[in-house]
């Protein structure tokens, strides 16, 4: 290259509070082939399918967000396996990968489609994925999932770690559910070479059960922890905002998710996109930026590229989460399948 030709800085997204905005996490789908009880009531009404971005949209969409700064993409849902033709996404966005635009592309899934999808993940250029996983036992696993097969998300592991795929095991601790077992996943998560991490519950969407029943302080989780492991707190970072701690007996990292109980929001550097165009700048506040409409209201992305800007000038300082026995009421109506956890 010759001297004189000096490259532009990568583009950034910083927000009012000087934090740059480089993941974006994509709820491809709304719909799931699971009923997880925290997450969906058992009849859920899911979003009309004409609202939905189409694959083409979704693509051009994180396109711009990628022209713009972000770095890392994360596909969710609901399931985002579950969404018809998604592959065709995926493989769309690997040429960002390739390209180098992109640092990750990765998903989070109920891990019910890996055994048909783990290679061609990997050939799209994922590389890491996060399995969610509340139990190691099938009858509870059902309970909780109220539709799913433990046997089918276990294979999909296998078939994860043959194609090449790491893998991060999400469980969401639930008092009186899977409290006791949580030493047991750790062991097993390890042993197999995969990282594991803990979620607290978050108040969102109506669900069918009362949930201060089952919210769980991970500090309470952690004070058990120390009387089996030894936990040794390390400076370890996904870019999301789990707090790592290095379990000497396994050898393994154990992660907490602690929206609860730990404010995690000044480090936050993400923002949601639904599988309608909307953006949602923070988890836990109902503030919204369509970006749908921009989209089609022009072939260029000026437009839709300026309401991106305008929204994230707007993203507000933190969340206001609370499971509190008098309200004991969502602190956001929308569950946590439309925008991704
Ligand atoms: N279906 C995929 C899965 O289960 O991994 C992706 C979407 S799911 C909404 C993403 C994550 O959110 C899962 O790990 C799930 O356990 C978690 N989740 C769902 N509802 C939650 C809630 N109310 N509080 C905390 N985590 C929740
Ligand atoms: Fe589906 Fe994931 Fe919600 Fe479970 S947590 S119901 S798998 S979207």
């Amino acid at each position: 290259m010759p001297d004189d030709i000096v490259l532009p800085d990568r583009a950034t997204m910083t927000d009012p509070f000087g934090r740059d905005i480089t993941y974006l996490r994509v709820s491809v789908t709304d719909r799931c082939d699971f009923r997880c009880t925290y997450c969906m009531s058992e009849q859920m009404t899911f979003l009309p399918k004409k609202d939905l971005l189409s694959l083409e949209e979704l693509d051009r969409l994180c396109t711009v967000f990628i022209e713009k700064g972000v770095r890392k993409l994360r596909l969710t849902g609901g399931e985002p396996l579950v969404r018809k033709n998604i592959m065709h996404l995926i493989a769309q966005l690997g040429r960002h990968i390739e390209a180098g635009a992109l640092e990750e592309l990765t998903l989070t899934t109920n891990g019910s489609q890996l055994t048909r999808f783990a290679k061609d993940l990997h050939a799209a250029g994922v590389r890491r994925i996060n399995v969610s996983l509340d139990t190691l036992d099938a009858d509870k696993f059902k309970s909780i999932t109220r539709w799913g097969d433990l046997k089918r998300v276990l294979d999909g592991i296998d078939a994860a770690q043959n194609a090449g795929l790491a893998i991060k095991i999400n469980a969401v601790a639930l008092k009186g559910f899977n409290e006791a077992e949580i030493p047991d996943m750790l062991r097993w998560a390890h042993g197999r070479d995969m990282d594991m991490t803990v979620i607290e519950t978050m108040p969102m969407g109506e669900i069918d059960e009362d949930r201060t029943d089952r919210y769980l302080p991970l500090s309470l989780l952690r004070a058990n922890l120390s009387r089996e492991f030894t936990l040794t707190d390390i400076p370890f970072k996904t870019g999301g905002p789990a707090r790592y701690v290095e379990i000497a007996e396994t050898g393994g990292r154990l992660g907490f998710i602690t929206p609860m109980t730990h404010n995690f929001c000044e480090s936050c550097n993400r923002v949601r996109l639904t599988c309608t165009g909307t953006l949602y700048m923070c988890l836990g506040q109902d503030d919204a930026a369509d970006l749908r409409d921009p989209l089609r209201a022009s072939e260029g992305n000026e437009l839709v590229g300026a309401a991106i800007d305008e929204a994230i000038g707007r993203k507000p300082k933190g969340h206001d989460f609370v499971i509190d026995r008098r309200t004991n009421r969502p602190a956001v109506s929308r569950h946590m399948s439309v925008t991704g956890g």
